[in-house]
């Protein structure tokens, strides 16, 4: 099972014939975002409790929420807001279908896990993105939440293993109340086929994080299997 990174070079190119980039920060015609721009991006960090969303060191959970939170801490490059560079690049990447928005970032998430070596509080994690339903992911063309780990288990020098899976086809996230998110994905994911046992430790990366629902689900399920301690990393946190 592997992941393929982004689009084929042929794709690429027409794309950029098609629709000409320009860079989401400073205009400039090229790329989504620029060399100059890419190295100026350095990330505040967003780290709050994955269940309360109230702010706490390292994104831990707190202790109230301790017991019923699947994941043990959440963090973010930076918290969502519509019409900032992090809510540009993250909209670009999902609804225009530019996997480059992720790879842009790339530098940004490195100097993150640089400033924040704790996700090897618990041994060598496992990168795990949350997966989509693959019809979902046929129709994208990429796993926007694989682009994520990749770039993620690249900074960190860790494995990305595709260990989940989403058979189950469910509303999108975004459309729905909070209430019914949590609904919506309950037992909508499972075990990827040929994995019996989820490792111990895991980071799973995302894209945004808003309620949580998602990414609870994944943990509940690895939680389950096994692990004993999860993550969650994403590139915003709304
Ligand atoms: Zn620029
Ligand atoms: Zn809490």
């Amino acid at each position: 099972m592997t992941i393929r990174r982004g689009i084929s070079q042929a794709g690429v190119w027409l794309a950029e014939v098609l629709f000409p980039l320009f860079c989401l920060k400073c205009g400039a015609e090229g790329s989504i975002l620029c060399s100059v721009c890419r190295a100026a991006l350095s990330p505040p960090g967003f780290f709050a409790c994955p269940l309360c969303h109230r702010p706490r060191a390292g994104g831990r959970a707190c202790r109230r929420c301790r017991s019923d939170s699947a994941l043990d801490s959440h963090s973010a490059l930076a918290a969502y807001r519509e019409d900032d560079i992090w809510g540009r690049l993250i909209r670009t990447c999902k609804y225009q279908y530019v996997s480059q928005a992720v790879l842009a970032l790339d530098p940004a998430i490195a100097a993150f896990c640089r400033a924040n070596p704790f996700f090897f509080g618990f041994g060598q994690p496992v990168v795990i993105p949350v997966p989509l339903h693959p019809c979902r992911e046929a129709e994208r063309g990429f796993n926007q939440a694989s682009l994520v780990a990749l770039s993620l288990a690249a900074a960190l020098g860790l494995r990305v293993a595709p260990l989940l899976a989403r058979p189950a086809w469910t509303r999108q996230q975004a459309k729905l109340g909070r209430g019914e998110r949590e609904r919506n994905v309950r037992g909508a994911f499972s075990l990827a086929r040929g994995v019996s046992e989820a490792p111990r430790a895991v980071i799973l990366a995302d894209d945004v994080y808003t309620t949580g629902s998602t990414m609870q689900e994944c943990a509940r399920v690895l939680k389950a299997a096994g692990a004993g301690w999860v993550t969650g990393f994403t590139l915003a946190r709304g």
